[in-house]
Parts: C-alpha cells; sequence; structure tokens
C-alpha cells in the first residue's frame, strides 16, 4: 500500500527501482514479460548517464561487460575522415562513456536490483492495462502477459509508467496522441564478431541519411578469439516502413545495396555486414513532447515520457537522468503529488529539447554539412569545407542540451 510501483523493467524503471531502494523508498517493479532475456542490440551510455549508475555503485559492473568509448569519429561515404574527438574519460570527463549491449545492460541493473531489494520486488508476467487513484492511493490493473484473460489489482503510493514507448499509462492520458511519429528513415540494426575497427573503442559515423548512413561501435570486450561483438545501424531515408516492433527480422536484400562501394582501409563495410549475426528492422520514431506527464499520484519516465529518434545516444541515459530526479522528488517532498509535480518541472522541458534537437542538430548534424557542402563528392582538404572551430561547435552544441558539456556535469 505504501510502495511505490513501478510498472516496467526496462532500462529506466530498474533504475527507478534500484535508486527507491538506495534512498530507502519501498518499490516493486511489475513487468509485462514473462521473463526477463537479453534483448535488443547496442545502446550507449554518456558521461552524465555513467555518473549516475557509478553513484548507484554500477561502475564496475558496467566496465566488465561494455566497451570505454574512447572516441567519436565521423567519415563521409568514401572513407573520408572528417571529424574525430575523444569521448568519456579520454576527453576529461569523470566518468566513462560506455558502449554496451541493452540486454548486458538490463541484466546489470536486474542482478543489483534482484541482490539489493530481493527477487520478490520484481514481479513479471503483470502487464499493466490501466491506473485509477483516489485521495490517499493509486490502484493499477494488470492482466497476465499482453491480453491475458486473468487480471488482478495492486494498491499503492504512487505509479510510475517506466512501460516504453507503447506505454499503456501514456494511452490512458493522452487516448488522442496516434501512433509514434516516423521521421522518415528506416533503420536495419544487428551486431557482427569482428575484429577490432580503429581503435577498437571508436564510435564510427559515416556518409548521410539520403544515401546510406553507417553507425558502428563495438559493445563487447574482445573474446579468446581476439573477435569484438560490433554493433552497427544502417539508417536510410525510406518513405514507408512496416510496424514498428523491437525483435522484427529485416533482410540484407533490402538496404545492402547503400553500403555496396564501401571498401575501405579501416574496414570493408559490406563484408562487415554480410557477416552479422542477425539483422533487425525498425523505423525511427519518436513522439512530439507532452504538455504534462503528472496525474496526481502517477507519472511518466522515460520512454513512456519522452520516446526520441535513437540519433544522440540519449535514449537510455535521459531515462536514467529521470530516475535519478524523481527518487530526489520523492525525497524531498512528503506530498507524494507533490514530488511528481516537481519532478515534471525538473525533466519535461529539459527532456523535450533533446526529442526536438535529436530531430533537427543531433551530432550527426556534421554529417549533414559536409554533404551538403560537398555535393556528396570527395574531398582534398576537410579545412575547405568546413573549419575545425565549425566541428566543435556543432558537437558542443548538442552536448549542452543533452546535459552532458564538461561544465554542466562539473556542477
Ligand atoms: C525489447 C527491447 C529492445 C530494445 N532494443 C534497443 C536497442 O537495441 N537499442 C536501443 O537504443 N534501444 C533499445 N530499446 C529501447 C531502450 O531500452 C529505451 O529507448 C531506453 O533505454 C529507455 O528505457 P525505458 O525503460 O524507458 O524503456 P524500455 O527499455 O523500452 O523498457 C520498457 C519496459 O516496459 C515493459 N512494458 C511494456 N509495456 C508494459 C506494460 N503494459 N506493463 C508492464 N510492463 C510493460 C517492457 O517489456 C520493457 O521491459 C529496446 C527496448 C525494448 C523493450
Amino acid at each position: 500500500m505504501d510502495e511505490v510501483i513501478i510498472v516496467g523493467a526496462g532500462i529506466g524503471g530498474l533504475t527507478l527501482g534500484l535508486a527507491l531502494h538506495q534512498a530507502g523508498i519501498a518499490c516493486r517493479i511489475y513487468e509485462s514479460a514473462p521473463e526477463l532475456r537479453t534483448v535488443g542490440v547496442g545502446i550507449n551510455l554518456l558521461p552524465h548517464a555513467a555518473r549516475e549508475l557509478a553513484a548507484l555503485g554500477l561502475e564496475d559492473a558496467l566496465a566488465r561487460v561494455a566497451i570505454e568509448t574512447a572516441n567519436a569519429t565521423f567519415f563521409n561515404r568514401y572513407g573520408q575522415l572528417i571529424y574525430q574527438e575523444p569521448l568519456g574519460r579520454a576527453a576529461g570527463y569523470d566518468h566513462p562513456q560506455f558502449s554496451i549491449h541493452r540486454g548486458d545492460l538490463q541484466m546489470v541493473l536486474l542482478d543489483a536490483f534482484r541482490s539489493r531489494a530481493g527477487s520478490d520486488r520484481i514481479v513479471t508476467n503483470c502487464h499493466c492495462v490501466g491506473v485509477a487513484q483516489d485521495e490517499a492511493s493509486v490502484i493499477v490493473s494488470f492482466s497476465d502477459g499482453p491480453g491475458g484473460k486473468n487480471s488482478h489489482n495492486v494498491r499503492g503510493r504512487v505509479a510510475i509508467a517506466c512501460d516504453g514507448i507503447h506505454s499503456v499509462l501514456r494511452k490512458q492520458f493522452f487516448p488522442e496522441e496516434g501512433e509514434p511519429r516516423y521521421s522518415g528513415v528506416n533503420m536495419w540494426r544487428g551486431v557482427t564478431r569482428w575484429k577490432p575497427i580503429l581503435s577498437g573503442a571508436s564510435m564510427v559515423r559515416a556518409g548521410w541519411l539520403s544515401h546510406g548512413k553507417m553507425v558502428i561501435y563495438p559493445i563487447r570486450p574482445a573474446g579468446d578469439d581476439g573477435l569484438q561483438l560490433i554493433n552497427w545501424v544502417a539508417e536510410i531515408e525510406t518513405p514507408n516502413y512496416r510496424k514498428r516492433d523491437w525483435n522484427r527480422t529485416g533482410s540484407l536484400d533490402d538496404f545492402i545495396g547503400a553500403f555496396a562501394n564501401w571498401h575501405f582501409d579501416w574496414l570493408d563495410v559490406p563484408a562487415f555486414i554480410r557477416a552479422a549475426d542477425s539483422v533487425l528492422e525498425f523505423p525511427m520514431v519518436d513522439q512530439d513532447p507532452l504538455p504534462r506527464w503528472s496525474f496526481g499520484r502517477v507519472t511518466l519516465l522515460g520512454d513512456a515520457a519522452h520516446p526520441m529518434v535513437p540519433r544522440g545516444s540519449n535514449g537510455a541515459g535521459q531515462a536514467i537522468l529521470d530516475a535519478r530526479a524523481l527518487t530526489a522528488a520523492l525525497l524531498q517532498h512528503a506530498d507524494p503529488v507533490a514530488a511528481l509535480a516537481a519532478y515534471e518541472a525538473q525533466r519535461l522541458q529539459a527532456t523535450a529539447q533533446v526529442v526536438l534537437t535529436n530531430r533537427t542538430n543531433p551530432p550527426d548534424a556534421i554529417l549533414r554539412e559536409v554533404f551538403q557542402r560537398t555535393n556528396d563528392r570527395p574531398f582534398a582538404d576537410i579545412d575547405d569545407v568546413i573549419s575545425r572551430d565549425e566541428l566543435v561547435a556543432l558537437s558542443e552544441g548538442y552536448k549542452r542540451i543533452a546535459g552532458y558539456s564538461k561544465d554542466a556535469l562539473r556542477k
């Protein structure tokens, strides 16, 4: 009855569970899936998110399974280097940037939550179908899995919707909103076991969306065979898309043609893509920022609150920041309604800016600038195309908006 009810055991829900437990606030997590498995592919944790996870005592556990990303590199589709900058600790931050398999991140969070709070604090096969509230409590209704016939209610102090991009509770509060908004870019994602590329800890962005863009970064340390698990995403402007599903299989033939000539001295891209374990396809979508997240004793967090296109490595990080802010608000305000309002006041505008900037000027705006200024031709000298100062300004502008400039993190 006094517990915080967390709906969804994804990155945001599990981080919130850990943060609340650390703060001495009782909570329980209800997850729709019958069991939590290592699904997904790569994800990045920028230094602001790594700082919050370090405060939860997770940095060593993450470092064991992730790559500490050392630099970002930008290339045109001829394999010419446009710009390179250090990342994370290599850039002077107090915390690393981690590139990690989403499933590995989820398992680090899940193991920590189970061992600290107790296994009974997370309940699977509970698919949230709605919420109601009165003066003193909130009542969340669950079925046994999506479409399940059996249902039961749970009463708590507050309910936090961490149920991802297809959030049921977001739909309850905004029934007219409609489906996520397609950006016009389709993505094919996969992982390939391959020898280290460039520094072995580089985040590569290459090409441009109209002809085909690739994002490539390693997500697990090399095994005894010297191969790393390397995440890649092919992004191409495509008028139509099929329904979004995190686990839908994609076909190589639908996109590999865009990269057929990408034989670079630092990577043979077509061979690399063909060696993938599997290919997933999903459209790049987001939603317009909402006017509010908190309704009395219920609020939204993570993708349920602010789904964003994955062009700034920020989706998981902003969910983690939400979790810390909400925990602080619940500690600060005895009245839960006031706490949820304070959380919204701190996070809604901040994340709305990230959502909108990811549409217009994410870090890969560097690629767009060079694509346009060169008319998509190779260049003789990058300094003739764009100055180093402009490149730095594009990169630093995004860090400020997303809240991970070095100055912001030193405060
Ligand atoms: C299966 C899956 C694979 C993903 N793969 C990637 C990836 O490869 N790369 C990437 O960048 N991002 C991926 N994401 C998204 C990424 O995790 C989020 O963008 C980000 O981490 C924010 O996390 P979140 O906790 O808000 O949402 P999510 O991590 O999406 O977590 C939402 C959780 O809520 C659960 N849930 C959904 N509906 C209900 C309900 N009605 N009742 C109870 N529980 C519910 C889901 O099963 C899930 O565990 C994936 C998400 C999922 C669910």
